[in-house]
C-alpha cells in the first residue's frame, strides 16, 4: 500500500480530497508534481518564456514543499517533501509511479478537455502496469452532472442553476478534507539529499523561463498568500456588492488565481460565504454567487465541452466575423490598448502590465472586441488564454461566448454596451483611467471617457495632442454598433 499523489490545480496540503484519500489509505506517500512539456513546451516555441503563471506556480510549489516537510517533521519523518520534475506528464506519472513501486496515483478532477485526454493516457498507461488511478473531486463545490433540472438535465441556464445549487447545498458538501492528521503516511524522499528524487524546487531558468514582475506586484503566492487575501477581503465583504463594479476600487477578492492553482480550497471560502449569505449579509450573497458562476461554467464545459471550438448555441457559428488586414491592425490596437477609447486602452493596459484584469473591464473590452471592432470572440479569447494570470479554460469561454451572445445564457445580441457610457458609469472620476494612462490624467472628468468630443482648448490643457500623445478612436461606437446588428442578423434567420 503505498501511493502516489499527483498534484495539478490544488497546490496545498491542507483541505485536499485527492492527497487527504491519499495518505488515509495509503501506508507511504510521495508526492509529485510535473511541470509538463506538453504546456510549456509550446510557450517556450512561441517566445513566452515570460510568464508570470509559471513563476505563481514555481513560488507557489516551494510553500508546497515547505509544507510538506513542516507536516512530515511534525510525524517524525524528516525527509519528506514535493518531488518535482520537468517533462511530458503523460509519460512521466506512470513512470515515476512504476520506479516507486505504488499501487495507486491520487489526483483531483480537472475537466478542461486536454487534461482529461491527458489523464485518460495516464489511467491506460498505469492499468497496463497494474497500478490504480484514483481520481477526486476538489476543484469545485458541485461538479459534472451533480447539480441536474428535475427531468435530470444539464442547466444552460444560471439563475434557475444557483437556486439548484443553493437548495442542494449542506455543510457536508463544504467540509474540509484534513491533511495534517495524517501526515505519518508521507513517505521520505528517496535518494540522498541533491539526488534525482531529492531537490529543491527548480529554479525558472532550469525549466527554460524567465522572472517576471510578479514579485513586485501586490500578489502573494502560495497557500499563505491566498489566505492573507482571503482574511482582507473578508473584511470588506459586507461591501462587495456595491463596490465589485468600479475598478478603481480594492472591491473584488483578488482570490481567482488562487481558486485557480488551487492555493486554497473553494470549500473553506464558499463555506464561509455560504454562513455569511445565511445571515443575509447581502455582499456574501453576492459573492457566493461569483463563485456559483464558477461551478456552472466549469460544469458547462466538462457536459458540453464543444464549447472550446464552437459557440453554444450552433447558429451564432454563421455569424461572419471581420477580417483581413485591416481586421489584424483593429485586433493590434486592441491588444496593445491604442484603440481611442480610454477604458478599454486602460484595461487593457492593466492586463499587459499585471495579467489581471477587472471583471467589469473584462466584459467591456470583450463586448468591445466582438460588438465595436466586430472580431471574432475566439481571437480575444485567445489573447486572454496567453495573459491572464487566473487564465481558467472554462470562466474565460463562458465569459467570451457571454460576450458575444453565442453563449449559455449570453447577453443577447441587440445589447451593445457602449463603452463611454460604462467609462462614465464605472469610473466616474476616471480614477482607474488615469492610473493606467497617465498621458491623460491632466484631462478633466467631464473629458477623460470621450477625449475626441473635448475642446480643443480642454485638451491643450490637460496636455493632450489626439493623434499624437493619444490616439483618436479607431471606430465610431453608433456606426459599429449598426454594424454589429446586422451582422448578428443572420441567427434569426432558419437554416
Ligand atoms: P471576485 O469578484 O472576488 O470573485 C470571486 C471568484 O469567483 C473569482 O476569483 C472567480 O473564481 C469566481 N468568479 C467570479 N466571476 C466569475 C465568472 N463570471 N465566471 C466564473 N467564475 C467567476 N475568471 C477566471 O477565473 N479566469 C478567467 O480566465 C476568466 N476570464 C474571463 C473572461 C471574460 C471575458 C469575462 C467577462 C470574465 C472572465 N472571468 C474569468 C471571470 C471574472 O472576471 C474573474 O473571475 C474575476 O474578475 C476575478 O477577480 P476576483 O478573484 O477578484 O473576483
Amino acid at each position: 500500500d503505498r501511493g502516489l499523489m499527483w498534484f495539478r490545480r490544488d497546490l496545498r496540503a491542507e483541505d485536499n480530497a485527492a492527497l487527504h484519500h491519499a495518505l488515509k489509505s495509503c501506508r507511504q506517500v510521495w508526492c509529485v508534481f510535473v511541470f509538463d512539456t506538453e504546456i510549456l513546451d509550446p510557450l517556450v516555441e512561441r517566445g513566452l518564456t515570460a510568464d508570470r503563471r509559471v513563476e505563481f506556480i514555481r513560488e507557489s510549489l516551494v510553500e508546497l514543499d515547505q509544507r510538506l516537510r513542516a507536516i512530515g517533521q511534525a510525524h517524525g519523518h524528516p525527509d519528506t517533501g514535493l518531488i518535482v520534475r520537468h517533462a511530458r506528464a503523460r509519460d512521466e506519472i506512470p513512470a515515476v509511479a512504476a520506479r516507486l513501486g505504488v499501487q495507486a496515483v491520487f489526483a483531483n478532477h480537472d475537466d478542461d478537455p486536454a487534461a482529461k485526454h491527458r489523464d485518460a493516457h495516464v489511467l491506460g498507461a498505469l492499468a497496463h502496469a497494474g497500478i490504480m488511478f484514483h481520481g477526486h473531486k476538489d476543484h469545485v463545490v458541485f461538479e459534472r452532472r451533480e447539480v441536474l433540472t428535475q427531468a435530470g438535465g444539464v442547466f444552460g441556464v444560471f439563475t434557475p442553476y444557483k437556486n439548484a445549487w443553493l437548495k442542494q447545498i449542506r455543510e457536508e458538501h463544504l467540509k474540509p478534507w484534513p491533511v495534517e492528521a495524517l501526515g505519518a503516511a508521507l513517505a521520505p524522499l528517496p535518494g540522498p539529499p541533491g539526488g534525482e528524487w531529492n531537490h529543491p524546487v527548480p529554479r525558472l531558468s532550469d525549466i527554460d523561463f524567465e522572472p517576471t514582475n510578479l514579485s513586485a506586484m501586490a500578489l502573494p503566492t502560495g497557500a499563505s498568500g491566498a489566505h492573507r487575501l482571503f482574511e482582507s477581503f473578508v473584511e470588506r465583504i459586507d461591501r462587495y456588492h456595491e463596490a465589485r463594479d468600479f475598478p478603481a476600487i480594492k472591491g473584488p477578492s483578488y482570490l481567482s488565481v488562487h481558486l485557480r492553482f488551487g492555493t486554497i480550497s473553494i470549500r473553506q471560502v464558499a463555506a464561509v460565504a455560504w454562513q455569511m449569505h445565511l445571515q443575509g449579509i447581502q455582499g456574501a450573497s453576492v459573492w457566493l454567487s461569483e463563485l456559483i458562476w464558477r461551478d456552472f461554467y466549469h460544469q458547462i464545459l466538462a457536459n458540453h465541452p464543444h464549447v472550446v471550438e464552437r459557440a453554444f448555441k450552433p447558429e451564432y457559428d454563421r455569424i461572419r466575423f471581420e477580417h483581413g488586414k485591416h481586421a489584424k491592425e483593429l485586433f493590434a490596437a486592441w491588444c496593445e490598448g491604442r484603440t481611442g477609447y480610454p477604458i478599454v486602452d486602460a484595461a487593457m493596459a492593466q492586463i499587459n502590465q499585471t495579467g489581471y484584469m477587472h471583471n467589469r473591464l473584462r466584459m467591456v473590452v470583450a463586448s468591445f472586441l466582438v460588438k465595436d471592432l466586430g472580431l471574432h470572440w475566439h481571437w480575444g479569447e485567445q489573447y486572454f488564454a496567453d495573459h491572464l494570470i487566473d487564465y481558467d479554460l472554462a470562466a474565460n469561454n463562458g465569459g467570451w461566448q457571454w460576450a458575444s451572445s453565442s453563449g449559455c445564457d449570453a447577453q443577447p445580441y441587440f445589447r451593445i454596451f457602449n463603452p463611454v457610457s460604462q467609462s462614465e458609469k464605472f469610473d466616474p472620476q476616471g480614477r482607474f483611467i488615469r492610473r493606467y494612462l497617465p498621458q491623460l490624467a491632466g484631462l478633466p472628468d467631464n473629458c477623460i471617457h470621450a477625449p475626441w468630443q473635448a475642446r480643443e482648448l480642454e485638451l491643450l490643457a490637460g496636455g493632450v495632442t489626439l493623434g499624437s500623445t493619444y490616439p483618436r478612436p479607431v471606430v465610431d461606437h453608433a456606426e459599429a454598433r449598426e454594424r454589429t446588428l446586422q451582422r448578428y442578423a443572420v441567427v434569426k434567420k432558419p437554416g
